[in-house]
């Protein structure tokens, strides 16, 4: 970098920050790195074309003033942007001439040097009639706002999705993050937020995904180098829904593509909203400036239900059904499960299943045979030692090999896809997992369930072996 560029754009950057946000300074001028100064035109390296096309869409006036302040009227930028996929080192340039009076489109002046990146550098804002782009909303007409039924629990949260679905993006609670333990509603809720914006402003396009599938979508998009596609398709939506964040830990690239994606909405008025099993104070492994977003509007949590709104999600279900059983059944169902609502629901379920397969009325008796079992059932917690023995038997090794200290990669494999389960089905920490398997440290766990992580999103077979000691292990 030469010197003078280093001074010229110093001096922009002062005049930058005192003209807009910190929050917007740090995140679209802190990372910009001066490239070199020819006379009147200063070359800025950019992270990314996604940031190049961001400051030119919102920043091109403040970066004309500072430029013309500094280099004089005829003052030009070029922007270097670094390559984010292959093409070695190769740089792609633009440049741009900033000129208030002039549309955005007519400042992007592409002088690239690789041509055929000429038809990409289209600025994807106004790409003509993308915006008839119909997007499958993906929601589910069943979890809705009339069944989401109202408690003690879930006031807040519900009244803040409410609040959100009549004004998506004009209140406060932007992004909306719904949380708490399984089973509780979060997916429910996210939902009907959807499912009710879509009902008060049909044109407007909604869209729930996982955090897992979006996750999926991504990795995709950068193996097809079509991960501004990706960007841009989410940029376009007026309300995103993604289902359980927590996903997205230890995940640095979807992180980060997230992040940008959440500013673009975000900056645009366009609604987020966010479910997570825990606070975003308990996120583990999720960046900090992602987090900081997260605190931006409002978190609400979903408890464990109390009774009375147990029994009215008991009722309301039942009714629902067409089913009918005496109140002092479903006082006992409600009484005996408490952890939460999915189970609440699995066990009058198969309360109803039991009775009709074997003719018998509901009676207490009846009840109380279900719940047990049901109660037993779900506490059954999955041991290390049981982990172990599924995936050795899964692999065909003994568990000594298992354990061993050999580095055979499919031994390898299967100790760090046990390891894996280990982390996802128990409650044992790291190193507890460690001793247990192979007597290794916290940090080899760590790592092994990243790797698992990661090979199943690239390794079709491997995804396999997840998935079949995955069910092998819930059955
Ligand atoms: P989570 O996503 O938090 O794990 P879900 O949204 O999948 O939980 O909810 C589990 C089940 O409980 C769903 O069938 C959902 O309809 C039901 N449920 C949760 N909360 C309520 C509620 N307040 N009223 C009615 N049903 C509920
Ligand atoms: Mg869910």
């Amino acid at each position: 970098m030469s010197t003078s560029a280093g001074h010229v754009w110093q001096n922009c950057l002062n005049f930058i920050e005192d003209n807009i946000q910190i929050q917007a300074y740090k995140t679209w001028f802190v990372p910009i790195k001066p490239v070199k100064l020819e006379g009147n035109v200063l070359s800025i390296e950019v992270p990314s074309r996604f940031f190049y096309e961001w400051l030119e869409e919102h920043y091109i006036k403040l970066l004309k003033s500072a430029l013309t302040k500094e280099l004089g009227r005829d003052a030009r930028l070029i922007y270097v942007i670094r390559m984010e996929n292959t093409f070695g080192n190769k740089l792609a340039h633009t440049e741009s001439i900033p000129s208030a009076t002039k549309s955005i489109q007519n400042t992007q002046q592409v002088d690239a040097p690789l041509n055929s990146y000429n038809a990409e550098l289209k600025n994807p804002f106004v790409i003509p009639g993308i915006r008839n782009l119909e997007v499958e909303s993906q929601l589910n007409p069943n979890y809705n706002f009339d069944n989401f039924l109202e408690g003690d629990s879930n006031r807040l949260a519900r009244s803040a999705g409410l609040a959100v679905a009549n004004k998506p993006g004009g209140t406060s609670f932007n992004p909306l993050l719904i949380f708490g333990g399984v089973g509780l509603g979060k997916t429910h809720l996210a939902h009907a937020i959807g499912v009710e914006i879509k009902e008060n402003y049909a044109d407007k396009t909604v869209l729930y995904i996982s955090a897992e599938k979006f996750t999926q979508q991504y990795v995709e998009s950068v193996k097809k180098n079509t991960r501004n596609d990706f960007i841009h398709f989410y940029q376009l939506i007026d309300v995103l829904i993604i289902d359980d964040v927590q996903f997205l830990s230890g995940k640095s690239g979807t992180q980060d593509v997230f992040f940008h994606i959440f500013n673009h909405l975000h900056q645009n008025g366009k609604q987020v909203i966010i479910t997570s099993d825990k606070a975003p104070v308990d996120m583990q492994d999720i960046e900090q400036r992602l987090l900081s977003r997260f605190k931006w509007g409002l978190s609400a949590e979903l408890q464990v239900p109390d009774f009375e709104t147990r029994i009215s999600i008991l009722k309301n279900k039942l009714y629902r059904d067409g089913v009918e059983i005496p109140d002092t059944i479903v006082e006992y169902v409600a009484k005996n499960i408490k952890s939460n609502v999915r189970e609440l629901e699995g066990a009058i379920i198969s309360l109803i299943a039991q009775s009709s397969f074997n003719k018998m009325e509901i009676t207490v008796e009846l009840a109380k045979e279900v719940v047990n079992k049901f109660v037993k059932n779900t506490k059954r917690e999955v041991s290390i030692d049981y982990i172990q023995k599924v995936v050795s038997e899964y692999f065909q090794m003994d568990i000594d090999t298992l354990q061993s200290k050999t580095r055979k990669r499919h031994i390898v494999q299967a100790r760090q896809l046990a390891m894996y389960f280990a982390k996802k089905f128990t409650k044992a920490s790291l190193a507890s997992i460690g001793s247990q398997i192979g007597k290794r440290d916290h940090a080899t766990v760590l790592h092994a369930c990243k790797t698992v992580d990661n090979l199943s999103f690239t390794d079709k077979q491997f995804r396999k072996y997840v998935d079949d000691l995955n069910q092998k292990l819930t059955l």
